[in-house]
């Protein structure tokens, strides 16, 4: 697995009003236990009014993990089913899942993980969802990137992290509202 290290952080660059809830994310963060401090200088070539750091943060490759994660499962009677839509559960004892093709998978428990509700039951998630665009763009820099991984508190939201790719390589990801 491939793991980064550096700073983590939640920084406010323009706005004044953010400043307060940033000292508050900190308290917050800090009564919880979280290592969490409160900054007005980060390593990024730009200043900022306030930031909240988490040290300690790992940044990791999620498709090489996902990659080994996939290789370990198969055997003992656990499977993976590529290229499988699920369109239909029934729960109880045990639970099935009816896929596009009309298969089923049964299994004693079921765990729903498809981010988006694929599950109707009587949530009515599906009416809660809204859709989001975000862009992203991957530079590389003349100076380097000092690492770690940063967002800003202002919306639209703004991050900013690297990758490794040759000496450095800077990735910008600007959110916007729907
Ligand atoms: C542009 C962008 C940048 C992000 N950056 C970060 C970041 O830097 N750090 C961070 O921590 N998070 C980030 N996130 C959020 C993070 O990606 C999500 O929170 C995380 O992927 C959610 O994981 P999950 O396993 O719940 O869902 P997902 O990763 O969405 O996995 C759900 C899986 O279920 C499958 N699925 C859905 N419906 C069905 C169905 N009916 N049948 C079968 N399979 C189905 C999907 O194909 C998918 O593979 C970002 C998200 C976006 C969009």
């Amino acid at each position: 697995m491939a793991f980064t290290d550096g700073l983590t952080g939640l920084y406010n660059r323009n706005s004044d009003k953010y400043v307060q809830k940033i000292e508050k994310e900190v308290e917050a963060a800090s009564s919880l236990g979280i290592d969490a401090f409160y900054t007005e200088e980060l390593s990024l070539p730009f200043d900022v009014k306030a930031a909240e750091v988490f040290e300690n943060q790992a940044q990791f490759h999620p498709r090489k993990y996902i990659l080994s994660l996939a290789e370990d499962i198969p055997g003992e009677g656990s499977y993976i089913f590529e290229q499988t839509r699920a369109v239909d559960y029934h729960e109880g004892n045990p639970c099935t899942v009816i896929s596009e093709e009309g298969s089923k998978v049964i299994a004693d428990y079921l765990i729903i993980a498809s981010h988006f509700p694929a599950y109707g039951s009587n949530g009515f998630y599906f009416s809660r969802m809204y859709p989001e665009r975000s862009y992203a763009l991957g530079v590389e820099n003349e100076d380097e990137f000092p690492g770690g991984m940063y967002i800003t508190a202002e919306d639209p939201g703004r991050s900013l992290r690297y990758t490794p790719y040759k000496d450095n390589k800077l990735t910008y990801r600007s959110r916007r509202a729907p």
